[in-house]
């Protein structure tokens, strides 16, 4: 059995380096979905996460999936101006973010994995595959995939059948989208019967949908839980989001969660004017989280968790 490291865009780590991980962000995204929401600039991305690093952060997992405008060459330049390290994501998203006739929505499934495949061991197209470009010598860590409200569309079925046989060849974890935190069980029942341990999944913005029972369930079939909206008001208090954590921990669930603040938009980053901004895990909800479950757990969330739910085979 080979040694686990976790693959960021400048090389494989031993997990144990990662260190405090946002489990979920994004650094450079594009989507139909998001009119107007987009954000590419390496300058500000590298002011943004500056500051973070600042506050004590030193791993972001960027999950901005293949064609909604990866950036592995700015990835690289982050990493290399702020010292964060920065695990990169290939595989796909829910249905909504992919126009009519885009390549995605049309490739079988053997494509569809053949991409994530090469993305994982050889490096990451740096256009959305959309062209002959040469790979970027950034290799993603993580697969991505995502569902629908309700329901797992064919499409989005057949992209996360892909995503099981790339985790197949390359034992990367498989990092799932819930829309609203629906669909669970569903997307755990399907992963696994095509072969994908438990604990090599891990189920995105659960938090949506704060439902303690529910993800005490969940995960106590030995999924990863992520929890991604501190600081988004508009979804609800802050306060609540501490409340979920709490109970989880209190229900013998503490090792099965990961924290990450989905910046997905503009909006969200004070870099572009905006905000909670990137610095608010660390500088924020981290201090909070720490006078109501200990430090202890705290760190086992940030740190533990982390560097076992996005370890994988060399
Ligand atoms: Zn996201």
């Amino acid at each position: 059995m080979t040694e686990a490291v976790v693959v960021t865009v400048l090389g494989p780590i031993a997990p144990a380096l990662l260190g405090a991980t946002d489990a979920h962000d994004h650094l450079f995204l594009r989507s139909p979905a998001l009119p107007g929401q987009d954000f590419d600039d390496a300058g500000r991305a590298i002011e943004e996460v500056g500051d973070a690093v600042r506050g004590g952060l030193h791993a972001i997992v960027e999950v901005t999936p293949i064609g909604l405008g990866r950036r592995p060459d700015r990835m690289r330049s982050v990493s290399e101006a702020t010292g964060v390290h920065v695990v990169a994501a290939t595989g796909y998203h829910r249905d909504a973010h992919y126009p009519q006739n885009h390549w995605v929505r049309e490739a079988p499934v053997d494509l569809l994995a053949k991409r994530i495949v090469t993305d994982l061991k050889e490096g990451m197209h740096p256009e959305d595959w959309l062209t002959e470009a040469p790979l970027d010598p950034a290799r993603a860590g993580v697969i991505k995939a995502g569902a629908s409200y309700q329901h797992i569309s064919p499409l989005e079925e057949r992209r996360l059948v892909a995503a099981a046989i790339g985790h197949r060849e390359t034992g990367a974890p498989i990092l799932v989208h819930t829309e609203i935190g629906t669909c669970a069980h569903q997307i755990v029942d399907l992963l696994t019967r095509e072969g994908v341990r438990p604990n090599r999944i891990i189920l995105a913005h659960l938090d949506r949908n704060p439902d303690l029972e529910l993800h005490a369930e969940v995960a106590a079939r030995g999924v990863m839980l992520e929890y991604d909206t501190p600081g988004r008001i508009k979804y609800r208090p802050d306060s609540q989001l501490l409340d979920l954590i709490d109970g989880m921990v209190n229900a013998g669930q503490g090792d099965r969660m990961l924290l990450g603040l989905d910046l997905g938009q503009r909006d969200y980053f004070r870099a572009y004017g905006g905000g909670p901004g990137l610095t608010y895990l660390m500088d924020t909800f981290v201090p909070r989280l720490r006078t109501r479950i200990g430090d202890e757990a705290v760190q086992g969330i940030l740190v533990a968790n982390a560097a076992r739910a996005f370890a994988m085979p060399t």
